[in-house]
Protein backbone atom coordinates (compact mmCIF):
# COMPACT_ATOMS: atom_id res chain seq x y z
CA UNK A 1 0.00 0.00 0.00
CA UNK A 2 1.43 3.03 -0.68
CA UNK A 3 2.18 6.03 1.34
CA UNK A 4 -0.26 8.55 -0.45
CA UNK A 5 -3.14 6.08 -0.35
CA UNK A 6 -2.61 5.56 3.19
CA UNK A 7 -2.60 9.53 3.91
CA UNK A 8 -6.23 9.45 2.14
CA UNK A 9 -7.80 7.28 3.93
CA UNK A 10 -6.44 9.15 7.35
CA UNK A 11 -7.84 12.40 6.34
CA UNK A 12 -11.44 10.37 5.63
CA UNK A 13 -11.42 8.54 8.80
CA UNK A 14 -10.50 11.99 10.45
CA UNK A 15 -13.78 13.77 8.52
CA UNK A 16 -16.17 11.56 9.78
CA UNK A 17 -15.01 11.85 13.50
CA UNK A 18 -15.34 15.38 12.99
CA UNK A 19 -18.81 15.58 11.53
CA UNK A 20 -19.88 13.03 14.24
CA UNK A 21 -18.77 15.41 17.01
CA UNK A 22 -20.15 18.58 14.98
CA UNK A 23 -23.64 16.53 15.56
CA UNK A 24 -23.12 15.35 18.72
CA UNK A 25 -22.46 18.86 20.25
CA UNK A 26 -25.37 20.11 17.97
CA UNK A 27 -27.94 17.37 19.70
CA UNK A 28 -26.63 18.73 23.21
CA UNK A 29 -27.25 22.26 22.32
CA UNK A 30 -30.18 21.57 21.40
CA UNK A 31 -31.58 19.58 24.01
CA UNK A 32 -30.31 22.19 25.97
CA UNK A 33 -32.41 24.62 24.59
CA UNK A 34 -35.70 22.85 25.31
CA UNK A 35 -34.90 22.59 29.05
CA UNK A 36 -34.02 25.88 28.97
CA UNK A 37 -37.75 26.42 28.22
CA UNK A 38 -37.63 27.47 24.15
CA UNK A 39 -40.77 25.90 22.45
CA UNK A 40 -41.60 22.46 24.41
CA UNK A 41 -44.70 21.10 23.57
CA UNK A 42 -46.40 20.95 26.66
CA UNK A 43 -48.51 18.44 28.55
CA UNK A 44 -51.41 19.78 28.98
CA UNK A 45 -51.88 19.95 25.20
CA UNK A 46 -51.15 16.43 24.67
CA UNK A 47 -53.87 14.93 27.26
CA UNK A 48 -56.18 17.83 25.44
CA UNK A 49 -55.90 16.04 22.19
CA UNK A 50 -55.79 12.09 23.55
CA UNK A 51 -59.40 12.98 25.18
CA UNK A 52 -60.56 14.48 22.09
CA UNK A 53 -60.34 10.79 20.65
CA UNK A 54 -57.32 11.58 17.74
CA UNK A 55 -55.50 8.51 17.03
CA UNK A 56 -52.27 8.56 18.90
CA UNK A 57 -49.74 5.72 18.94
CA UNK A 58 -50.21 5.07 22.20
CA UNK A 59 -54.13 5.66 22.72
CA UNK A 60 -57.00 4.05 20.90
CA UNK A 61 -59.90 6.39 19.87
CA UNK A 62 -63.10 6.47 22.25
CA UNK A 63 -65.33 7.12 19.41
CA UNK A 64 -65.99 5.17 16.00
CA UNK A 65 -67.31 6.50 13.13
CA UNK A 66 -69.63 3.59 11.27
CA UNK A 67 -71.87 4.07 8.10
CA UNK A 68 -75.04 5.33 8.57
CA UNK A 69 -77.99 2.69 7.66
CA UNK A 70 -81.61 3.82 6.86
CA UNK A 71 -84.11 1.93 8.76
CA UNK A 72 -86.74 0.00 6.03
CA UNK A 73 -90.14 1.60 7.89
CA UNK A 74 -91.68 -2.13 7.49
CA UNK A 75 -88.82 -4.61 8.79
CA UNK A 76 -91.00 -6.63 10.91
CA UNK A 77 -88.60 -8.16 13.41
CA UNK A 78 -89.07 -11.63 14.02
CA UNK A 79 -90.47 -12.84 17.45
CA UNK A 80 -91.32 -15.96 16.85
CA UNK A 81 -90.56 -18.47 14.04
CA UNK A 82 -93.89 -17.53 11.82
CA UNK A 83 -96.27 -14.49 12.74
CA UNK A 84 -99.07 -17.48 13.21
CA UNK A 85 -97.35 -20.89 13.34
CA UNK A 86 -99.71 -24.48 12.09
CA UNK A 87 -98.68 -27.64 13.82
CA UNK A 88 -100.32 -30.39 12.42
CA UNK A 89 -100.35 -33.05 15.37
CA UNK A 90 -99.28 -36.32 13.62
CA UNK A 91 -99.65 -34.50 9.86
CA UNK A 92 -96.75 -33.67 7.51
CA UNK A 93 -94.13 -31.61 8.23
CA UNK A 94 -93.97 -28.63 6.02
CA UNK A 95 -91.48 -28.00 2.75
CA UNK A 96 -89.64 -24.64 3.09
CA UNK A 97 -89.60 -23.79 -0.05
CA UNK A 98 -87.97 -20.01 0.38
CA UNK A 99 -87.64 -17.59 2.78
CA UNK A 100 -89.65 -14.21 3.08
CA UNK A 101 -87.12 -10.80 2.62
CA UNK A 102 -87.22 -11.15 6.96
CA UNK A 103 -86.26 -14.49 6.78
CA UNK A 104 -89.38 -16.06 7.90
CA UNK A 105 -90.10 -19.82 5.57
CA UNK A 106 -92.58 -20.05 3.17
CA UNK A 107 -94.02 -23.11 3.87
CA UNK A 108 -95.61 -26.20 1.41
CA UNK A 109 -97.90 -29.12 2.85
CA UNK A 110 -97.78 -31.86 0.61
CA UNK A 111 -100.75 -34.51 0.41
CA UNK A 112 -100.82 -37.78 -1.71
CA UNK A 113 -98.75 -38.40 -3.97
CA UNK A 114 -100.82 -39.17 -7.28
CA UNK A 115 -99.58 -37.60 -11.22
CA UNK A 116 -102.17 -35.02 -10.88
CA UNK A 117 -100.78 -32.08 -9.04
CA UNK A 118 -103.63 -29.21 -7.80
CA UNK A 119 -102.59 -25.82 -5.21
CA UNK A 120 -103.89 -23.77 -2.86
CA UNK A 121 -101.98 -20.50 -1.66
CA UNK A 122 -103.03 -18.47 0.78
CA UNK A 123 -101.80 -14.96 1.72
CA UNK A 124 -100.38 -13.22 -0.93
CA UNK A 125 -101.65 -10.12 0.60
CA UNK A 126 -100.32 -10.77 4.29
CA UNK A 127 -101.99 -9.47 7.02
CA UNK A 128 -104.41 -7.50 4.88
CA UNK A 129 -106.56 -10.98 4.06
CA UNK A 130 -105.41 -12.96 7.10
CA UNK A 131 -108.35 -15.30 7.22
CA UNK A 132 -107.02 -16.51 3.58
CA UNK A 133 -104.33 -17.71 5.87
CA UNK A 134 -106.32 -19.11 8.83
CA UNK A 135 -108.94 -20.55 6.15
CA UNK A 136 -105.95 -22.82 4.95
CA UNK A 137 -104.81 -23.59 7.97
CA UNK A 138 -108.16 -24.97 8.45
CA UNK A 139 -107.99 -26.73 5.42
CA UNK A 140 -105.14 -28.51 6.25
CA UNK A 141 -106.00 -29.31 9.32
CA UNK A 142 -109.40 -30.82 7.61
CA UNK A 143 -107.36 -32.64 4.77
CA UNK A 144 -104.70 -34.17 7.82
CA UNK A 145 -107.83 -35.55 9.84
CA UNK A 146 -109.99 -36.91 6.22
CA UNK A 147 -106.59 -37.99 4.10
CA UNK A 148 -109.49 -39.96 1.73
CA UNK A 149 -110.39 -36.96 -0.04
CA UNK A 150 -107.68 -36.50 -1.96
CA UNK A 151 -108.10 -38.94 -4.85
CA UNK A 152 -105.47 -41.29 -5.07
CA UNK A 153 -103.68 -40.02 -8.54
CA UNK A 154 -103.44 -36.63 -7.34
CA UNK A 155 -100.67 -34.44 -5.05
CA UNK A 156 -102.64 -31.83 -3.32
CA UNK A 157 -99.48 -28.66 -2.07
CA UNK A 158 -101.13 -26.29 0.77
CA UNK A 159 -98.70 -23.02 0.53
CA UNK A 160 -100.58 -21.47 4.10
CA UNK A 161 -98.58 -18.32 4.39
CA UNK A 162 -96.81 -16.36 0.52
CA UNK A 163 -96.20 -12.53 2.67
CA UNK A 164 -95.77 -13.64 6.29
CA UNK A 165 -93.61 -10.69 6.29
CA UNK A 166 -97.06 -8.77 5.75
CA UNK A 167 -98.85 -11.29 8.29
CA UNK A 168 -96.71 -10.60 11.25
CA UNK A 169 -96.76 -6.55 10.08
CA UNK A 170 -100.85 -5.69 10.54
CA UNK A 171 -103.76 -7.34 10.35
CA UNK A 172 -104.82 -4.17 8.48
CA UNK A 173 -104.36 -2.33 5.09
CA UNK A 174 -100.52 -1.84 6.59
CA UNK A 175 -100.43 -5.46 5.97
CA UNK A 176 -100.67 -5.98 2.14
CA UNK A 177 -97.29 -5.53 1.28
CA UNK A 178 -94.24 -7.59 1.91
CA UNK A 179 -91.00 -6.18 3.80
CA UNK A 180 -90.03 -3.69 0.69
CA UNK A 181 -93.47 -2.36 0.12
CA UNK A 182 -93.90 -4.77 -3.01
CA UNK A 183 -97.69 -5.98 -3.60
CA UNK A 184 -96.46 -9.62 -4.53
CA UNK A 185 -99.97 -9.95 -6.36
CA UNK A 186 -98.42 -7.51 -8.58
CA UNK A 187 -94.96 -8.99 -9.11
CA UNK A 188 -95.13 -12.09 -10.75
CA UNK A 189 -93.04 -12.28 -13.94
CA UNK A 190 -96.00 -12.25 -16.45
CA UNK A 191 -97.95 -9.34 -17.17
CA UNK A 192 -95.50 -7.83 -14.84
CA UNK A 193 -95.27 -3.49 -14.98
CA UNK A 194 -93.59 -1.28 -13.12
CA UNK A 195 -96.89 1.38 -12.58
CA UNK A 196 -100.20 0.85 -13.02
CA UNK A 197 -103.16 2.80 -13.93
CA UNK A 198 -105.18 2.95 -10.25
CA UNK A 199 -108.39 3.96 -11.34
CA UNK A 200 -110.12 1.16 -10.33
CA UNK A 201 -107.43 -0.97 -8.09
CA UNK A 202 -106.68 -1.45 -4.66
CA UNK A 203 -104.77 2.37 -3.40
CA UNK A 204 -105.47 2.59 0.25
CA UNK A 205 -101.74 2.34 1.02
CA UNK A 206 -98.44 2.36 -0.71
CA UNK A 207 -97.66 -0.31 -2.66
CA UNK A 208 -94.94 -1.11 -5.51
CA UNK A 209 -94.82 -3.73 -8.38
CA UNK A 210 -91.16 -4.37 -7.53
CA UNK A 211 -88.27 -3.36 -9.12
CA UNK A 212 -88.20 -5.89 -11.52
CA UNK A 213 -90.24 -8.87 -12.92
CA UNK A 214 -90.44 -11.59 -9.81
CA UNK A 215 -87.74 -9.18 -7.90
CA UNK A 216 -88.86 -10.54 -4.44
CA UNK A 217 -87.69 -13.40 -2.35
CA UNK A 218 -91.07 -14.65 -1.73
CA UNK A 219 -92.30 -14.59 -5.59
CA UNK A 220 -88.59 -16.50 -6.48
CA UNK A 221 -89.67 -18.84 -4.26
CA UNK A 222 -93.16 -19.56 -5.50
CA UNK A 223 -91.73 -19.09 -9.44
CA UNK A 224 -89.19 -21.70 -8.32
CA UNK A 225 -91.46 -23.96 -7.06
CA UNK A 226 -94.24 -23.94 -9.67
CA UNK A 227 -91.09 -24.70 -12.82
CA UNK A 228 -89.84 -27.15 -11.45
CA UNK A 229 -93.61 -29.24 -10.32
CA UNK A 230 -96.69 -29.90 -13.06
CA UNK A 231 -99.26 -27.83 -11.00
CA UNK A 232 -102.69 -28.53 -12.99
CA UNK A 233 -104.87 -26.46 -11.26
CA UNK A 234 -104.41 -24.00 -8.47
CA UNK A 235 -106.63 -21.30 -6.24
CA UNK A 236 -105.02 -18.03 -5.08
CA UNK A 237 -106.91 -16.95 -2.07
CA UNK A 238 -107.87 -13.29 -1.26
CA UNK A 239 -110.10 -11.11 0.51
CA UNK A 240 -112.97 -10.03 0.01
CA UNK A 241 -116.07 -9.78 -1.82
CA UNK A 242 -114.98 -9.37 -5.85
CA UNK A 243 -115.45 -13.50 -6.29
CA UNK A 244 -113.69 -15.44 -8.94
CA UNK A 245 -111.20 -14.43 -11.40
CA UNK A 246 -109.85 -16.30 -13.76
CA UNK A 247 -106.23 -15.84 -14.46
CA UNK A 248 -104.52 -15.27 -18.23
CA UNK A 249 -104.78 -12.27 -20.32
CA UNK A 250 -107.05 -12.40 -21.83
CA UNK A 251 -108.50 -14.85 -19.46
CA UNK A 252 -107.72 -18.08 -19.91
CA UNK A 253 -110.14 -20.82 -21.41
CA UNK A 254 -109.56 -23.59 -18.43
CA UNK A 255 -109.54 -20.90 -16.01
CA UNK A 256 -112.55 -19.62 -17.03
CA UNK A 257 -114.58 -23.18 -16.61
CA UNK A 258 -112.38 -23.70 -13.01
CA UNK A 259 -114.13 -20.00 -11.94
CA UNK A 260 -117.30 -20.89 -13.10
CA UNK A 261 -116.77 -24.01 -11.34
CA UNK A 262 -115.54 -22.46 -7.95
CA UNK A 263 -118.18 -19.95 -8.00
CA UNK A 264 -121.24 -22.41 -8.75
CA UNK A 265 -120.08 -24.18 -5.09
CA UNK A 266 -119.08 -21.45 -3.17
CA UNK A 267 -121.72 -18.63 -4.17
CA UNK A 268 -118.96 -16.36 -4.53
CA UNK A 269 -119.86 -14.25 -7.35
CA UNK A 270 -118.88 -15.13 -11.51
CA UNK A 271 -117.83 -13.19 -13.32
CA UNK A 272 -116.34 -11.44 -10.69
CA UNK A 273 -117.46 -7.62 -9.96
CA UNK A 274 -115.41 -5.48 -12.37
CA UNK A 275 -113.92 -2.08 -10.62
CA UNK A 276 -112.17 -1.17 -13.69
CA UNK A 277 -109.04 -2.37 -12.52
CA UNK A 278 -106.19 -3.78 -14.88
CA UNK A 279 -104.40 -6.49 -12.79
CA UNK A 280 -100.98 -7.24 -13.68
CA UNK A 281 -97.90 -9.84 -12.50
CA UNK A 282 -100.46 -12.29 -10.88
CA UNK A 283 -99.72 -15.26 -9.53
CA UNK A 284 -102.67 -16.74 -11.22
CA UNK A 285 -101.50 -15.25 -14.83
CA UNK A 286 -97.92 -16.80 -13.74
CA UNK A 287 -99.80 -20.06 -13.09
CA UNK A 288 -101.30 -19.57 -16.65
CA UNK A 289 -98.23 -19.16 -17.97
CA UNK A 290 -96.86 -22.81 -17.25
CA UNK A 291 -100.70 -24.38 -18.10
CA UNK A 292 -102.27 -24.65 -14.85
CA UNK A 293 -105.62 -23.45 -14.71
CA UNK A 294 -105.84 -21.08 -11.38
CA UNK A 295 -107.92 -18.42 -10.57
CA UNK A 296 -107.92 -15.18 -8.07
CA UNK A 297 -110.78 -16.27 -5.13
CA UNK A 298 -112.23 -13.83 -2.71
CA UNK A 299 -113.48 -14.58 0.43
CA UNK A 300 -116.22 -12.71 1.33
CA UNK A 301 -115.76 -10.75 3.55
CA UNK A 302 -111.82 -10.05 5.84
CA UNK A 303 -112.97 -11.81 9.09
CA UNK A 304 -114.17 -14.92 7.75
CA UNK A 305 -112.87 -18.07 6.21
CA UNK A 306 -116.25 -19.02 4.89
CA UNK A 307 -114.82 -22.63 5.88
CA UNK A 308 -118.05 -24.94 4.02
CA UNK A 309 -118.35 -23.17 1.07
CA UNK A 310 -114.49 -23.76 0.70
CA UNK A 311 -114.04 -27.36 1.66
CA UNK A 312 -116.82 -27.39 -1.44
CA UNK A 313 -114.29 -25.51 -3.65
CA UNK A 314 -111.22 -27.61 -2.38
CA UNK A 315 -113.26 -30.76 -3.66
CA UNK A 316 -113.60 -29.47 -7.03
CA UNK A 317 -109.79 -28.74 -7.38
CA UNK A 318 -109.09 -32.36 -5.95
CA UNK A 319 -111.28 -33.55 -8.88
CA UNK A 320 -110.33 -31.06 -11.47
CA UNK A 321 -109.58 -33.14 -14.76
ZN1 LIG B 1 -105.81 -9.82 -2.26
Amino acid sequence: MSKRKRSGITWLVTAIWGLNVVGLVGLLAGVMYFNAGGQPVSEPQILELATAGTPSPTSLPEIYYLPTITPNPLTTPIVAFTPTPLVLPDGPRPIVIGYSVSGRPLEVYVFGQGERQVMIAAGIHGGYEWNTIALADELLIYVNEHPEIIPSDVTLFVLRNINPDGDARAHTKEGRVNDHGVDLNRNFPENWQAEWDRDGCWDYAETTGGSGPGSEPETKAVVNFLSSHRVKALISYHSAALGVFPGGEPWDEDSIELAKALAKVTYYPYPPIDTGCYYTGTLADYAVSLGAAAVDMELRNHKDTDFKENLRALKVLLNWK
